[in-house]
């Protein structure tokens, strides 16, 4: 990519997670949607962490005892604006970025949120095509917002519920929040139009597997095909939530699990990058989907991005280091103007086709000192911090 031009100071940026501010390179092509990694990996989607605070406390996740009255959340001014963001983004999908995912923390925390989500929803494909807007969400306050976001031009939306029964699932948010409020999320998604509505549950053996099925059965009955509900394996992100290999319930379990209530039928990808394997009711009810990102590791055509809520791209979700493209965004060039959309967009391009990483193939395949990034030994991100 030839001789690139450095920002004044390349120190490691400093809050939260190592990162380095970008190589800008002097010399670079305008994007033009065929950007590839090292792996020959295409740059697809682009999740948005819009806020690092939630409002639940789920153990896999934000374990109380770490996320507790004391932590230090992200300061406002920390925060990437909502036109920072749609600056990036807008960056993102020249490269060939489709699909826009915004997440958290909790996302429907952040303020006027549907004011981002108009922004975003402007933006447009180099074909001149609308992108693909969704957010994932733990649904508490979606019956409240529900009808705001469609109206702002979110797609569709993806709630995470991890039981139906109330004293499972007030447990596992830890903060006592009741699931009928959940329920009435979905429900309020469905009838403003974010539909399909894929609800995901995280499987912990020993703690609501005992679920699959009557959620399965709930979501079945009441919602048909207008919901997926998607079995993700508890995954080892982060550094806090203590993962054990024996709360994995693989997903073959899973589908055996369903299959005796319910028969099963597999459906083909529908998309290429798809995480979940997905799977049809024999009898016509809908369909389910399993992410098996522990027991069958999909690196190999990942396709994400992942922006943190102050503006460091992380390439991996295992990863410990990001990119600080706020720096790019807020500092100025070696000339002394800001950097302009071609530079920060360059600097992109030259991130992404340096990728490189497949912690969970490398995890799989027992690689342990790989897979620790490398053995460098710094802390990985937290799922809160750059999203699901
Ligand atoms: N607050 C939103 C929500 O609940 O969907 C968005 C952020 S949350 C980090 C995104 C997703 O990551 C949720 O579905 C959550 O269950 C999942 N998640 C968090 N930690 C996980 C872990 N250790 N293993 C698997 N999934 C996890």
């Amino acid at each position: 990519m030839g001789e690139s031009i450095l920002p004044k100071s390349i120190a490691i940026a400093d809050l939260r997670y190592a990162a380095a501010v970008p190589q800008v390179p002097a010399q670079a092509a305008a994007p033009n949607g065929l950007l590839a990694d090292r792996l020959g990996r295409p740059l697809h989607d682009l999740r948005i962490s819009v806020t690092d605070r939630c409002n639940f406390r789920c153990s896999y996740c934000m374990p109380k005892d770490v996320f507790d009255s004391q932590y230090k959340f992200l300061p406002q001014s920390s925060l990437l604006s909502f036109e920072e963001i749609t600056r990036v983004a807008r960056l993102f999908v020249a490269h060939g970025v489709a699909k826009l995912r915004l997440t958290g923390g909790e996302p429907l925390l952040r303020k006027h949120l549907e004011v981002l989500i108009g922004q975003l929803a402007a933006l447009r494909t180099p074909a001149g095509d609308e992108l693909d807007i969704t957010l994932t969400t733990n649904g508490s306050l979606l019956e409240r917002k529900a009808q705001a976001l469609h109206d702002a031009g979110l797609k569709r939306v993806t709630v995470s519920l991890d039981a139906l029964d109330d004293t499972i699932f007030r447990r596992m948010n830890d903060v006592d929040f009741p699931v009928a409020d959940v329920l009435r999320g979905i429900e309020a998604a469905l009838r403003v139009g974010l539909a399909p509505v894929k609800i995901n549950m995280v499987v912990k053996r020993g703690t609501n597997d005992q679920e699959i099925v009557p959620l399965a059965r709930h979501v079945r009955q009441h919602y048909g095909k207008a919901a997926v509900l998607r079995f993700i394996e508890y995954m080892d992100v982060g550094a806090t939530n203590g993962w054990r290999m024996d709360e994995v319930l693989p997903s073959a379990q899973v589908v055996q699990r369903l299959s005796e209530a319910f028969p099963l039928e597999p459906l083909q990808a529908s998309a290429p990058g798809e995480t979940a394997q997905r799977w049809s009711y024999a009898d016509g009810g809908g369909e389910i989907g399993v992410i098996s990102s522990v027991t069958q590791a999909f690196c190999h055509d990942c396709n994400r991005a992942r922006l943190s809520t102050e503006g460091k791209l992380f390439l991996c979700l295992f990863a410990s280091r990001g990119h600080d493209l706020r720096a790019l965004l807020r500092g100025t060039a070696p000339d002394g103007r800001p950097w302009s959309d071609e530079q920060i967009a360059a600097a992109i391009g030259l991130i992404w086709s340096g990728r490189d990483d497949r912690y969970s193939e490398l995890r799989s395949a027992g690689d342990a000192k790989a897979s620790a990034d490398a053995g460098s030994g710094e802390r990985r991100v937290e799922m809160h911090y750059i999203g699901g």
